[in-house]
């Protein structure tokens, strides 16, 4: 935790996959975007945020080369699983946003994966992130609607964002990504699916379980409501311990000794 005490917890989990009209995916919805356009409109995205450093000022990645190997490591650990279903169609590129007072992680469709410093210093361990992270790629991998995105700017303006160049309607959709929140269902399913991942590797699979335990006590962290209204976290706490028990998942590693050595290869905490 920080000195200020101010740290602001989005944690909108934010990683919508692609557009769908029915509001699900691979779970059998109606899907208007093929993958080609989730990684076209991933990459728009991804450049446009490229592009505003003072928005989101990512980590250069041969300055940081070492944090950025040991996170591509855990990320790697999740797609050799052979449970991510998008595993070899998606980026799943890794960005690292220094920001230390936002605890907060986001994907794109088709798999850019962003991180902020605040999250990285405000989990206890590897386990806990590896649940944020794999919860992240686990909304771009089922290709979740979102009803929000779609609602504000409409499936003819996304449509049009992957084939055109409007760089403001771009940056507005990558800064709304930061703070948009999924259906309870969306949420509940990536939760699952999390652990489905993380229960082929050595990590504990109840990662994520840690993560939102860890963000109910911090008196100092400031929760959005949709944070803790949908699900309600005791709510998920509880289905993703029952989903490891359920998978007979054996991972126990939190890998908390590494995980301090990788956080003083980034920049120092301010
Ligand atoms: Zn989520």
């Amino acid at each position: 935790m920080q000195g200020s005490g101010r740290l602001t917890v989005v944690f909108t989990i934010v990683c919508f996959g692609i557009i769908s009209i029915s509001g699900c995916s691979e779970g059998g919805g109606v899907n208007i975007f093929s993958l080609e356009d989730d990684r076209a409109l991933g990459a728009k995205i991804a450049a446009s945020i490229a592009s505003d450093p003072a928005q989101f000022p990512v980590l250069d990645s041969v300055q940081y080369h070492q944090a950025y190997a040991h996170l591509y490591a855990l990320r790697d650990s999740i797609l050799q699983t052979g449970s991510v279903v998008h595993a070899t169609d998606f980026n799943w590129e890794i960005a690292i946003i220094h920001q230390d007072t936002i605890v907060n992680a986001f994907c794109t469709p088709g798999g850019y994966i962003y991180v902020y410093t605040g999250l990285l210093q405000f989990v206890d361990n590897e386990a806990q992130l590896a649940g944020v992270l794999a919860h992240e790629m686990a909304h771009a991998d089922l290709r979740h609607s979102t009803d929000q995105l779609t609602k504000a700017y409409g499936i003819s303006l996304l449509l049009n964002l992957i084939v055109g160049e409007n760089g403001s309607a771009l940056a507005e959709v990558a800064a709304n990504l930061t703070q948009l929140a999924f259906s309870r269902s969306d949420e509940s399913q990536a939760d699952a699916f999390a652990v489905q991942y993380l229960c082929g590797t050595t990590y504990d699979a109840s990662g994520a379980a840690g993560f939102f335990e860890k963000v109910q006590q911090d008196d100092s962290t400031q929760i959005p409501a949709f944070f803790s209204t949908h699900p309600n976290p005791d709510d998920r706490v509880a289905e993703i311990k029952e989903e490891v028990a359920q998978l007979q998942c054996t991972g126990t590693q939190t890998y908390q000794d590494s995980y301090r050595r990788f956080l003083s290869t980034l920049p120092e905490a301010k």
